[in-house]
This record gives structure tokens, C-alpha cells and sequence, in this order.
């Protein structure tokens, strides 16, 4: 029976003519010079496994098959390394199937749907950073069956004075990056919404009207002091509010939420729901001068839309605490978070404020530029939207922030134009 070691055992001492002798040494052979090129070496039991799964026949007579088996496995772990890579070119194997697209969300059970949002301002204009968040939280929404929503956050007619332009592009962007949007929500439209809210809180001594100076403020919150406007009743808070929407100045009074005067981290102490700007809004004009800080607005939309799943960088770590008072107080569930790592440009266009810069001195044509790592600029530049996704669902949810490898996306680019029919939506 033993068999000499430079050529493959052909010897089979089945009887009776209920298998084929060559099908069974060649499935075999095949998978004990798998096994050795994957593990080493091979061994008999996975091979036997193969065998009996590829020529169920092959049961019949287990005790001949493990014999055989045996014999070639021991042929095989006499060949050198370079040999076993010859034998095996010679066979084809299924390619393994790679599990594409996003890990699972480990808090959805059957049958539950999983609501996103992508919330930009529209004080400017989205960079490659944004089409990583926006991408994740789109196919995480039609991993789940859910709705991908877009939410313009436009409340803050000065410091982040929208532009109008923005509203369009951002919305195309998004959309050229192959995104279902549900719905285009603008915060601007929803204030009396928020309005509603708020004093829901003012009325149940949640929230007050705080008219203390800067510095006092400032002071109080370091220090973990209560001033007295927190001690105000909710009438009188309910007057306040009004006087803000009517007759306080631009700085002289804000609606803050009672969180923790004590709380670790300063700014999470009753911070600012509303307040006052005098600065006409592009889109509401005059009409309101009340305006809810981002904290405030996000967590009223989220709730109302519905989202169970915020996809955010370590940067809103602070914000996310914040938020959390919110839906204490209203007794609502909190969405689930996945925080996740940033996508950065290396290079002297790593900033938006660096692209501004530059388009002011000249050195960029727009926003559209080629050169300039927003979206605009890489479809002008060529590089196709199922590259991008490709890219960024296939880098994953890590943590860590990661800086976007050119010469990868465009290889994914050109490995996407020569099989244009693969399925790069995962
Ligand atoms: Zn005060």
C-alpha cells in the first residue's frame, strides 16, 4: 500500500463499479494540495470531509476513502512548497466569497428598521470627509430597510450664515454619491416646532430664561453656581421667553436647559437652547430672531424623525452629552450611536477654511475645482461615486481617523471601469 513519494497515488481498492477510481483520487488531490498550501501542511480529516461532500458515494465505503485519502495526503506532505504551488495551479478553486459591505448592527433585531440622517450646515460647501459619514449612514438605512434622511442645520443666521447655494449642492452631492434620500428636512422651517418644545420645558421648570451678563455666566459655570434666574417659576420664565422673541436685545437674554451645574465638563452646565440674533436668514428673512443652538434642534429632529442611529466623529462626543439631557427630560429613547473615525486630505487643502483661502487668493477656480478635495472637485476631477462608496464602506467603521489614500480610490476607479458590472453597492 505504501506508495512512492514522486508520484500521486493512483492505487483504489474499492470493489464493485459504483464509483469512478479517477474522480475520487482527482477531488482528492486537489484538496490535500489546498490544504497544504494553506495550512502548511495538509491533513487527512478536512480532506476527507471535501471528498465525502463532493462524491457522496464515496461513503459507502468510508474505511477505503480514509485509506486512500491518507495515502495522497502523505504524498502531498512530501512535496516541497514549490511544488505543492505547481499541482495546484492546475485546478481552479470558488473564489471565497468576501463579506461585503457593513458589519451588523448588533442592537437590531428582525424586522426593525434603521432610520439615518446626514446633517451638514449649509454655510458651505461638502468635502470628502462628509461623503464618508453621508455613505455609511445611507447604506446602513438600506441595510435595514430604514430612511436616509438629509437635514440642513440652518439655525444660525451669523456665525454660520447659510449660503443659499449650499441648499442645492449639498442636496446633489449627496445624491450623486448614490444616496436614497427619504426626505430633505431645512431646521429653518421647522422653528415653531422647536418653539413648541421649548416652552413644554419652560412650563415643567425644565428650562429658563437666563438674563445674567457673559462674564457672570461664565464665572457660574465654572464654579458650579446657580444664578437666580434658574430659580424663576415657569410664569415668569413664560414672560421671558416672550420679551425674547419681542423686546430683549441681541445678547441680553437666552432660554438654558437645567442640566448639571456640577457636571464634569463645563459646557454640558445649562447650556443654551435659544438665542437671540438679529441677522436676517436667507431663506425666513425677518421672521424669527429666536434661534435653537445645533444641541437643541438635533435632538428634537432626531426624535421626531424618527432616527435610531447617529452616525458621528469623536468631535461630538461633548454634543451627544448634551443632547442626552433632551431626551431625558422629554422621556424619549435615545438613538444609538456609532461613532467613527474622520476621513482627512493630507496636503495644504486639508481644511475647508485652507479652500476658502485659497479660492480667495486665487489658487482654486471654486469649490469645484478640481484640486479642491470637496465632491464637487472629485466628480470634476473624474473619479466616479461608486469608487468613493467602494472606498469608504470597504475601509469599514474603525474609530481612528484615516487619511484618504489617493492611488487606493483610484485603483478601485479602474478596477470598477474594466468590471463595470460588479455590484459595488455590497
Ligand atoms: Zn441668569
Amino acid at each position: 500500500m505504501m506508495q512512492p513519494k514522486s508520484s500521486c497515488p493512483t492505487w483504489i481498492g474499492y470493489t464493485g463499479d459504483y464509483i469512478s477510481e479517477e474522480d475520487i483520487i482527482n477531488v482528492a488531490r486537489k484538496h490535500a494540495l489546498k490544504n497544504a498550501l494553506d495550512y502548511g501542511t495538509a491533513k487527512a480529516g478536512p480532506v476527507i470531509s471535501k471528498v465525502f461532500a463532493e462524491i457522496p458515494d464515496s461513503k459507502k465505503d468510508r474505511a477505503k476513502t480514509a485509506e486512500l485519502v491518507n495515502s495522497i495526503v502523505e504524498w502531498v506532505n512530501g512535496l516541497s512548497r514549490s511544488e505543492v504551488e505547481l499541482e495546484v495551479s492546475k485546478y481552479t478553486f470558488p473564489e471565497k466569497k468576501q463579506r461585503e459591505g457593513l458589519p451588523d448592527l448588533q442592537w437590531v433585531t428582525a424586522g426593525m428598521h434603521v432610520n439615518t440622517r446626514f446633517a451638514p450646515n449649509p454655510s458651505g460647501f461638502l468635502h470628502i470627509g462628509h461623503a464618508k459619514v453621508a455613505i455609511l449612514c445611507d447604506e446602513y438605512a438600506k441595510k435595514y430597510s430604514g430612511k436616509f434622511y438629509v437635514r440642513l442645520e440652518d439655525t444660525d443666521p451669523k456665525t454660520k450664515k447659510p449660503i443659499l447655494k449650499a441648499y442645492t449642492s449639498i442636496v446633489e452631492d449627496v445624491e450623486w454619491l448614490g444616496c436614497n434620500i427619504a426626505e430633505v428636512i431645512k431646521q429653518s422651517d421647522r422653528m415653531e416646532l422647536y418653539y413648541s418644545y421649548a416652552e413644554k420645558l419652560i412650563e415643567s421648570g425644565m428650562a429658563y430664561v437666563c438674563t445674567c451678563d457673559k462674564e457672570t455666566m461664565h464665572s457660574n459655570r465654572l464654579n458650579g453656581i446657580e444664578c437666580k434666574c434658574r430659580s424663576l417659576d415657569a410664569k415668569e420664565n413664560m414672560e421671558r421667553w416672550k420679551k425674547m422673541m419681542s423686546s430683549y436685545k441681541e445678547g441680553e437674554a437666552v432660554l438654558r436647559l437645567k442640566t448639571d451645574m456640577s457636571h464634569s465638563n463645563v459646557s454640558v452646565r445649562d447650556w443654551v437652547m435659544f438665542r437671540i440674533i438679529d441677522e436676517e436668514h436667507p431663506l425666513t428673512k425677518d421672521k424669527y430672531r429666536v434661534w435653537p443652538l445645533y444641541n437643541f434642534a438635533a435632538a428634537i429632529d432626531d426624535h421626531e424623525l424618527g432616527i435610531n442611529l447617529v452616525i458621528r466623529g469623536k468631535e461630538h462626543e461633548i454634543n451627544q452629552m448634551k443632547q442626552e439631557y433632551v431626551f431625558k427630560d422629554f422621556g424619549w429613547e435615545k438613538p444609538h450611536i456609532l461613532e467613527v473615525g474622520v476621513l482627512k486630505v493630507k496636503g495644504e487643502m486639508a481644511h475647508k477654511s485652507d479652500i476658502r483661502r485659497a479660492i480667495a487668493e486665487g489658487r482654486l477656480s471654486g469649490w469645484d475645482d478640481p484640486r479642491a478635495p470637496t465632491i464637487m472637485g472629485f466628480r470634476n476631477r473624474g473619479i466616479k461615486p461608486e469608487a468613493i462608496r467602494k472606498y469608504v464602506i470597504g475601509s469599514g467603521i474603525g474609530k481612528n481617523d484615516s487619511y484618504l489614500d489617493m492611488q487606493k480610490l483610484s485603483a478601485i476607479g479602474r478596477a470598477l471601469e474594466h468590471h463595470p458590472k460588479e455590484d459595488v453597492e455590497a
